[in-house]
């Protein structure tokens, strides 16, 4: 099912839309800390309200269980609007930096400033929360937007625009549904930001666009993070961190973990603790289980099993057969022993519940090949020796890292969130998430003192010429 809308009174709309609300921002004066704190309570009363409609529109959409939407997409919303509200008088604040002693008689400051009207498009994945997030430092930031969800999980999008127009008024925050062809109309407006969540290829289109408005752009992004194990650490521990990052969502998280590399001693024993742990969360029917999520459509799911397929005739494994249910569209999380950097699998982002090992003799000679590929999302090391974790960390790029676990860099609202280079640019969450949204006008004020500019004003006499020269001799 998509989100069925003319497409002529779509564009309309769209239009109309973007006036509103660049007529509002330039007629209205910035929101005050109030006014934002108010929307944001709002908008966390309205979640609340609509938590069982949500709920229901992640199982119509993907199956997903009720305990994971509680926890990766509701839980952490609420935890950013408490963030938010307990910090914005702080972030809000004018900051006054110090005079530079050139420029004696002026006072300077920095003025915390909304860029104007944002757009905000997100993915299927976890559509509530990359939709929210973003959202939530929007508004606290002052700005006037346009959140475009994601047509492929047409249900929960239809709970974030009852959610939104509950919350905020029209001139304030608009939710556009749509897909493609709506998010193309959209990028190609004079927004002042736009803030995008998905995949790379659409991100280059994005970013196309954007550069004819000179419009700024936020990138979240995704890629192949690796798991690299040391075989000082505890494989049991590794084991159960690594799999519960990939059962969730299954696999469908633009952080979990893509592919494994494990010396080859430790293999035998991976795929035993690996099996052990499915079993032991999930029993012998993980594709019936109400806990496992499912692919999120036919042409995703049909591409995992597509790239299995492949990547065995490349010369991959599986560890045991592959299990899948073509109703529900789950696929029981699997291992692609004896996989290699050539291979299907780790061509492009996996993005499901499939594996692939790759196991090594020294990392040493694995490194080049992780140098080769785009820059992932996330980075994760399990070891215990500061040598090998740092020659990994200088010598390999990536958003984010996690030592010894998976997904805590993102977990925690202290750190930014966001790529390097093909996994994104700019950030989320927190501060960092607000600053994104925010315009540093610098502001500088000549006070009462004889400007000190006079002395480059013209005529440029000799001792103006002396004095330039004792400034460079000084700085020099
Ligand atoms: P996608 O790029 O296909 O779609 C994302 C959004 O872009 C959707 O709302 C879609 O309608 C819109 N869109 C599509 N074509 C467009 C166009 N031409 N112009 C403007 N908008 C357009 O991504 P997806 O399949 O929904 O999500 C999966 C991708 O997102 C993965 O690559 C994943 O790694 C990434 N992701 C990144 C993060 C992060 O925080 N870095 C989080 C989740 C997902």
């Amino acid at each position: 099912m998509s989100v069925a809308i003319s497409s002529t009174v779509n564009i309309c709309f769209m239009h109309e839309s973007f006036e509103l609300l660049r007529k509002s921002f330039l007629t209205t004066q910035i929101p005050s800390v109030k006014e934002r704190t108010d929307g944001l309570k709002r908008l966390r009363k309205n979640i609340i309200i609509c938590q069982q409609e949500l709920l229901d529109a992640f199982t119509q959409d993907f199956k997903k269980s009720s305990f994971e939407v509680d926890a990766s997409e509701i839980l952490i919303c609420l935890r950013e609007i408490n963030n938010t509200l307990k910090n914005l008088k702080y972030w809000t604040q004018d900051k006054k930096v110090n005079t530079d002693i050139l420029l004696f008689g002026t006072s300077n400051y920095i003025r915390v400033e909304p860029k104007g009207v944002v757009l905000i498009i997100s993915p299927w994945n976890y559509p509530f929360l990359l939709a929210l997030l973003p959202l939530i430092s929007a508004y606290s930031a002052g700005n006037k937007i346009i959140v475009k969800p994601s047509e492929y999980s047409p249900a929960v999008s239809l709970v974030i625009q009852k959610i939104i127009s509950l919350s905020f008024k029209t001139n304030e925050v608009i939710c556009i549904l749509g897909g493609a062809d709506t998010g193309n109309e959209l990028v190609s407006m004079p927004f002042n930001h736009i803030f995008f969540t998905g995949s790379k290829k659409v991100a280059a289109k994005i970013l196309n666009s954007a550069a004819k408005n000179l419009t700024s752009v936020t990138l979240e992004l995704g890629g192949k993070s690796p798991a690299i194990i040391d075989d000082d650490f505890s494989l049991k521990l590794a084991v159960e961190r690594i799999a519960h990052a990939k059962i969730l969502n299954a696999g469908q998280t633009c952080i979990a973990p893509d592919f494994v590399l494990i010396h080859h001693s430790k293999l035998t024993e991976f795929v035993r603790l690996w099996k052990e742990k499915l079993t032991e969360w999930f029993g012998s029917n993980m594709t019936d289980h109400p806990d496992y999520c499912g692919i999120i459509h036919q042409n995703h799911f049909s591409r995992m099993l597509q790239m299995v397929d492949k990547s065995i005739s490349e010369g991959a494994l599986l560890s045991e057969e592959l299990e899948f249910n073509t109703k529900n569209l789950k696929i029981k999380p699997a291992l692609l022993l004896n996989s290699k950097f050539s291979h299907e699998s780790m061509k492009e982002e996996i993005f499901g519940p499939i594996l692939p090992i790759i196991t090594y003799e020294n990392i040493e000679t694995e490194i080049p090949f992780l140098q080769a590929m785009d820059r992932p999302l996330s980075l994760y090391i399990f070891s215990h020796r500061k040598l090998f974790i740092d020659n990994l960390l200088n010598r390999l790029r990536s958003g984010g890292v996690t030592l010894n676990n998976c997904l805590i860099n993102f977990c925690e609202i202290s750190l930014p969130f966001g790529g390097d280079h093909q996994s994104g640019t700019g950030f989320t969450h927190g501060y960092f998430g607000f600053m994104e949204f925010i315009h540093q006008r610098a502001v500088s004020k000549q006070g009462f003192l004889p400007s000190t500019l006079k002395l480059f004003y013209p005529p440029y006499t000799f001792l103006k010429s002396k004095l330039l020269r004792i400034l460079i001799k000084y700085f020099s």
